[in-house]
């Protein structure tokens, strides 16, 4: 299947009476000027110049569409309706709050064909919603996401993880209910405190702490599994460099990484690594400082805690593993900064890996062997094949 090539029209924070404690749109969109009509068409006659995908779509985000005047509305859906009757695009989206659905609203977006409505849910716990200023609770979700599927239009559901009052089982639960109401897209964005916002001033004031890099990459880790498990199409981990204007300085605090996503893949692929390691039972014979000793299964919990770094030792028992996977696979095998390889090293004393390029192999498998044990992993699954 090709990818859509989406045109992306930056309405910021238009629409939107509502001040959540996170949002600071002309950060985000690097965006703060109305769109004009005319600038909208002089955009979309350029992405289409320059582009030769076959299908475009419109995609009007960064604010809440459905909350701007009608007749702006009317204007924005008119001219991308006018392209799509043309045949020169193939599908409109847009972004908006839960609570901005209604009659009025779905008849106009049936009228002009629109595609595909991506939610702001952020989150389904009312706490979190409440705590977040959102200015509605789970309920208008669920409301609104009836409402799209009873009037036969897409809905994609957008995530944040550490929220204020946010904790891993809260998110767990928001991601479980995503994958309840089966959306067509998903995003998840962790928490980032952004200047001139109620978040800052709570960060500032000692009442609100970002999670860590680590915890936000590992429980978006299991959320991101989880969901690609379910099939769900999950179409964006984590803010990149290009929807940001970090250079602005406008990223106070939080788990910001220009590469997430990686950082995510990088973690899931770790798992797999920890769980053969476990499984080929590596610990029960090391050595730490020219000594050989069993270990016991207490040590071995301890080194089998998540936790990075924490009991750590250096081990040089000569292990050697050969990794086959797809090319798109390796970066992930080593890791941001050859972490994995180095935890492999450090935790578990294996001393190489051998990669074996698989061209035709599937994306999402590993194949490992130590030259006793061999296993079949994917990575989203907590299924394992093994083959001694
Ligand atoms: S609803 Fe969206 S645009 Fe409005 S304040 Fe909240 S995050 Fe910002």
């Amino acid at each position: 299947m090709k990818a859509m090539m989406i045109i992306p029209v930056f309405i910021a924070h238009m629409g939107c009476g509502n001040a959540c404690v996170f949002c600071n749109q002309r950060h985000i969109s690097g965006h703060s000027e109305v769109p004009t009509v005319e600038a909208i068409k002089r955009q979309v006659d350029d992405y289409i110049a320059s582009g030769s995908a076959e299908t475009v779509g419109i995609a009007f985000y960064g604010g809440s569409f459905t909350g701007l005047d009608s007749a702006m509305q009317v204007q924005y859906l008119s001219l991308a309706a006018s392209y799509k009757k043309m045949g020169i695009i193939q599908h409109i989206r847009l972004s908006t709050r839960p609570d901005y659905i209604d009659e009025i609203v779905l008849n106009r977006l049936k009228a002009y064909h629109v595609d595909l409505v991506e939610l702001g849910v952020q989150s389904f716990s009312d706490d979190v919603l409440k705590a977040s200023n959102r200015g509605h609770n789970a309920n208008a979700i669920y409301r609104s996401i009836g409402m799209l599927k009873e009037n036969g239009i897409d809905f994609g559901i957008q995530l944040m993880f550490g929220l204020p009052n946010d904790s891993r089982e809260r998110f767990l639960f928001s991601v479980r209910e995503t994958i309840r109401l089966a959306p067509k897209t998903v995003r998840i964005y962790p928490t980032l405190v952004l200047k001139d916002t109620d978040l800052a001033n709570d960060y500032q004031n000692g009442y609100y702490q970002p999670p860590e890099l680590e915890t936000a990459v590992d429980i978006v880790a299991t959320a991101y599994a989880m969901l690609m498990r379910a099939g769900v199409n999950v179409i964006r981990v984590g803010l990149q460099a290009t929807d940001l204007i970090d250079f602005n300085g406008a990223v106070m605090a939080g788990p910001y990484h220009p590469a997430f996503k990686e950082l995510v893949l990088d973690r899931l692929v770790r798992r797999i690594f920890y769980r053969f390691a476990e499984k080929t039972k590596h610990l029960s014979e090391w050595v730490t400082n020219g000594e050989c000793f069993e270990s016991s299964s207490e040590t071995a919990s301890e080194i089998f805690d998540e936790t990075i770094g924490t009991t750590a030792r250096k081990s040089t028992v000569k292990t050697v593993w050969t990794v086959t996977v797809h090319p798109d696979l390796i970066p992930h095998i080593r890791g941001h900064k050859h972490q994995n390889l180095n935890q492999l090293t450090e935790r578990f004393g294996v001393k190489a890996i051998h990669i074996e390029r698989c061209e035709h192999c599937d994306k999402t498998v590993l194949r490992i062997s130590n030259g006793n044990t061999f296993e079949i992993y994917r990575l989203y699954d907590e299924e394992v094949k093994t083959c001694i």
